[in-house]
C-alpha cells in the first residue's frame, strides 16, 4: 500500500485559530498557516517573501495557555498541534488598532497629500481595524528627508521601521544598502554610504527595495501620483482581498 504523501500527511496536523481548526505543514508559521487556509491577519512588517522579524506586532494574537493567556506575533510563532488562538477577539482588535495608531503620531502620515495614498499598506491597514482617529498625541521627534538621489528619495518622517528594504536589498537587490540603528525614539533608517546619504549609496529606482516598502517612505522620483484616485490598489478593495500584494 502506498504512503500518503507528505504534504496529505501534515495536513493532519491543526491548530485552533478564532474557532476555526487550520492545517500547517511542519515549519510553517501561524501567518502561513492561516494565509494558506486563506485568512488575513493584519500585518506590516511580515512579507511572504522574507524570513519575518516580528517589529510592528500588528499581526498580534491571544494565545491560550495553561496559566494566563499570552499575546503572540503570528509572523514569528511556529504553528504547532493544539495552540489556541485568537485574533478577532474585541480586546485584540482594539490592541491591534492601538498599534496602528501609534504608528501614526509616531511619523508624518498626512495621507491626502502622500504619493503612496491609495497603495500604502498603513492607510489600508488603518481602514481595515477601523481605525477613524489617531488615539495618541502626535510625537515630535525629527525627522530627516534625504532628496540627494537623482532618483530616489527617502522620507524618514513616514518610516515605520519595518526592515523590508533592509531584506530587499540584501537579500533580493544584493546590495546591502539599507539599516536600522539607533535606539528608542531615535531609531531610525540607515543609509550605506560613506556620506550617510542616498546619492553616494549604490541604490537605484528600480530596485527591488523601493517596490517593497509599504508606506511612502522611500519611493522613486517623479512618480508620484502616477495613478489616479480610483484606480489605485486599495481604492476599491479592503486590504484582506488583495493579501498576494502583502
Ligand atoms: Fe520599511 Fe519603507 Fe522604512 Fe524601509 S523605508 S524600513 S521599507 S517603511
Amino acid at each position: 500500500m502506498n504512503a500518503l504523501p507528505p504534504a496529505a500527511e501534515a495536513a493532519t496536523s491543526t491548530f485552533m485559530l478564532d474557532g476555526r481548526s487550520i492545517p500547517f505543514t511542519p515549519g510553517q508559521t501561524v501567518m502561513q498557516a492561516a494565509t494558506a487556509a486563506g485568512i488575513y491577519v493584519p500585518h506590516l512588517c511580515h512579507h511572504a517573501d522574507f524570513e519575518p522579524v516580528g517589529s510592528c506586532k500588528v499581526c498580534s494574537m491571544q494565545l491560550d495557555t495553561s496559566t494566563a493567556p499570552r499575546m503572540v506575533t503570528a509572523c514569528t510563532l511556529p504553528a504547532r498541534e493544539g495552540l489556541v488562538l485568537h485574533s478577532e477577539t474585541p480586546a485584540v482588535q482594539h490592541d491591534r488598532q492601538r498599534l496602528v495608531q501609534m504608528l501614526f503620531v509616531e511619523g508624518q502620515h498626512h495621507c491626502p497629500f502622500c504619493e503612496k495614498s491609495g497603495a500604502c499598506h498603513l492607510q489600508a491597514v488603518a481602514y481595515h481595524v477601523g481605525m477613524v482617529d489617531t488615539h495618541f498625541v502626535h510625537a515630535t521627534t525629527p525627522h530627516t528627508v534625504d532628496a540627494s538621489h537623482p532618483d530616489v528619495w527617502l522620507d524618514r518622517s513616514r518610516c515605520i521601521l519595518c526592515e523590508l528594504c533592509v531584506r530587499a536589498s540584501r537579500d533580493v537587490d544584493g546590495k546591502n544598502v539599507f539599516a536600522i540603528g539607533g535606539r528608542g525614539a531615535r531609531t531610525t533608517l540607515l543609509v550605506n554610504s560613506a556620506s550617510g546619504l542616498l546619492k553616494d549609496s549604490t541604490v537605484a529606482a528600480t530596485d527591488r527595495a523601493l517596490s517593497f516598502c509599504p508606506v511612502g517612505a522611500l519611493m522613486p522620483k517623479r512618480q508620484g501620483f502616477a495613478v489616479p484616485i480610483g484606480a489605485r490598489p486599495y481604492d476599491h478593495a479592503d486590504i484582506a482581498e488583495r493579501q498576494a500584494d502583502t
